[in-house]
Formats: C-alpha cells, structure tokens, sequence
C-alpha cells in the first residue's frame, strides 16, 4: 500500500457518539449526518459502527448516497436531506429511502411515484424557519401537513427545520426559529395530525440549544471530532477520527538559497534538510497550505516549504531534526501534539468538514477500532497494519 493514507480511527467516532449521546440524554434518538462518505471517512464503516452504538437513523443528501448504505443491507431509515430531480423518485422509492417534502408539486411527484410501485412511504415534512434553503414557510406547514397525513401513499413520519447560525451561541435568530418551529409543530398537532420525530438540531445546536433537540438530533461534524466553529466553548472533548498520515520517502540536505518546487518561491534561508512527502493536491490536500501548513514527524512540527505539488510536498526538517527516511508524517489528525483539520481549515479559510471531505478517492483508508486513546506522540516508525 502506498505511503499516504487515511486512517480511521472508529474508536474515536465511538467515543463521540457516546458523548453526544451523554449530553442530548437517553429518550432522545441520533440521526447521524453520512452525506459525502460520511464526511469523508468511508460511509460504511461509519454506519456499521454507529449503528452498533445505537443510531437509529441516518442522513445523506444524493440518492446514490442512500442506495449505497441501503445495498450494504441496512435497515434503519435513511433520510434524504437533498431535493431529488422527479425522475430519480423512482429510486428513492424502491430503496424505501425517506424524502422530505417541501412543497404540493413535489409531494404529488413523490405520491404518483409510490402510486406506480404500489408502496406507502415515509416522508419528513421540511420547514424553512430561516436557513432559505429549501422547505415550506412557515405559513404553509400546516396544509402540506394536512395533504401528506391525507395521503394514501405517503406517511407522515417527520417534521423538520434546518439553522443557519445554530453554532453562534446564544443566537436570537436561532431562539426565534425555535420557536417558530415549536408553533407550526403545535399548529399541526391541534389539527390532530400526527407529525412524527420532530428534529432541528445540527451539531452547533446539539451543544448550544437544548431546546432544538426535540425528538431527535442531527449532528454530523461533531461525530467526526470537530466543533461546528471556532465559537463554541470547547466543553466536552471530542476526538478527530481522521488521521491523514504519509512517509518521508525522500532526504536531502541543501545549501542556503536552493530553491524548492514549482515557480520557486521558496528559497532555503540557510543551510536544511528537506523532506519529500508522496502527498499533495490529487489527494485532495489543499494547494492552499503551500508554505502555510505544517506536519508532525517524531512529536515535532515542521513547515512545509514551496509549492504543494499534485503528488508531493516538501517539509524543511531544520538542522537537528531525528527524523529519517520513511518515517511517518502526520499531515492532521487526533494527536494533539500535530494539527488537525480545525487548524489546517483556519490556516486556508475553510471549515474543518470540508477539510476532511476533500481527501479523496486516491487515498486508501484504514480502519482501527481500538477502544483506547490515540496513539501517543512517539510514532513508532513502522506503520500501523
Ligand atoms: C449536514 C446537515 C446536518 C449536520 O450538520 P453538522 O453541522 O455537521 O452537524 C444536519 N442537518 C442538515 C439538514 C444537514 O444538511
């Protein structure tokens, strides 16, 4: 296997789950966000193991993303969080995926759909109290709650909302959309409509608004070790279960002034060693970081130097660096001594799930579900199996 590689350290997703799971209390059920191969980690190993950590319910965004963990025979209800084109309806109904329902067009879409495979669905009905993506006003709930419950062929298993600003704490936007929220779920309930799992809450409203957690959560980011954003009171201590790792498999010492990569930018400030990393923007780690990022060799961090390139970087290892050839290189993960994605997002001007979600298909993933710490700062120089 080459150098470069992600490994997947599920002890760490169990371990964040369980916190969640502390803070939100037993009654209410986790719907875990596993859109994007679940952020990046590889979906299937991820729904295997929240699944044995008791998440009921799972969210995605495309139809293919639904198909995928359906085929790998899982049960539990997935939700579409993403508006299909009609015609891949067909598909969500035939893989008993759970659409949302925004509007009378496309609840009739959905309808003649289960109508032509002669099977009821569930479908969640998607409130806009704020977020100004998709979803009914607040206005309309109540008669599209009225027509899903009326229907035949659809089941009304869910209300939902979505939050903008829900990882601002202490937001008055988000209390406001609560509380419209509250009053339209009201609405449909004095109706004698039964609505289903009422659900709000993404990770930043998880942490800062108890009042959103309704029946059900939907916290994605914080499963996968990171805070929705730098404002948050750090207060319960999730794990990155990525960790980008590769090996130094080229060494030179250089004099003062030799340049380094593409355009030359970067010249040696005196005499260094410099390091060779088989990793670079084909896998998805972000040109950006030419000259910004840093990775951990040995306990140490080292800057990279010039132009990222497609396959490689360079780091400048100093004078008195121990590393040697082959060595292991942290390019971020849990080991608090290197970066993570939260550091490496703040240093291009991103967010830490994109940071995550860009390591791409060329980089294999591995998988450890060790239920212990990660592994301390001395790496040893072999690689993990
Ligand atoms: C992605 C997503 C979530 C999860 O968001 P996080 O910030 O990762 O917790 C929840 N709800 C919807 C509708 C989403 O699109």
């Amino acid at each position: 296997m080459r150098a470069t590689k992600a490994i997947i350290h599920l002890e760490n997703l169990r371990h964040n789950i369980r916190l969640v799971r502390r803070h939100i209390g037993p009654d209410k059920r986790i719907c875990m966000a596993v859109k994007a191969d679940a952020y990046g980690h590889g979906v299937h190993r991820v729904v295997q193991v929240a699944l044995s950590e008791g998440v009921e319910y799972f969210a995605i965004a495309t139809v293919q993303e639904g198909i995928d963990i359906r085929t790998e025979g899982v049960d539990a209800p997935i939700l579409l969080l993403s508006l299909p084109l009609p015609e891949e309806v067909p598909e969500v109904i035939r893989y008993g995926l759970t659409p949302l329902v925004t509007d009378r067009l496309f609840l009739q879409v959905l309808e003649e759909a289960a109508a032509a495979q002669g099977r009821r669905i569930e479908v969640h009905l998607k409130v806009d109290t704020g977020m100004g993506r998709i979803g009914c006003t607040p206005q309309e709930a109540l008669e599209l709650a009225a027509a899903t419950s009326a229907s035949r062929w659809l089941r009304l298993a869910g209300v939902c909302t979505h939050f903008p600003v829900a990882d601002l704490p202490d937001n008055p936007f988000t209390t406001a959309q609560i509380r419209r929220f509250a009053a339209v779920v009201d609405a449909i309930r004095v109706q004698g409509i039964d609505p289903g799992l009422i659900h709000a809450a993404n990770s930043g409203a998880v942490l800062g608004y108890p009042a959103s957690h309704f029946d059900m959560v939907r916290p994605g980011i914080l499963l996968y070790g990171y805070y929705p954003s730098q404002e948050q009171p750090r207060s319960l201590s999730f794990l990155p279960v990525m960790e980008l790792e590769s090996r130094i498999v080229f060494l030179k010492r250089v004099p003062k002034g030799t340049p380094i990569s593409y355009g030359m930018t970067y010249h040696a400030e005196r005499e260094t060693t410099i390091a060779t990393i088989p990793i670079g923007y084909g896998d998805g780690y972000s040109r950006l970081l030419s000259g910004r990022g840093e990775v951990l060799v040995r306990g140490r961090r080292y800057p990279i130097v010039g132009r990222i390139c497609m396959d490689q970087l360079m780091v400048d290892l100093g004078s008195d660096s121990p590393a040697e050839l082959y060595d292991r290189v942290t390019l971020f993960g849990p080991d608090p001594e290197g970066p993570d994605a939260e550091r490496i997002a703040t240093l291009i001007g991103t967010i830490p799930y994109e940071v995550t979600c860009d390591i791409n298909k060329r980089v294999p993933r591995l998988y450890t579900d060790r239920e212990e710490k990660p592994r301390p700062t001395a790496f040893p120089t072999a690689p993990p199996d």
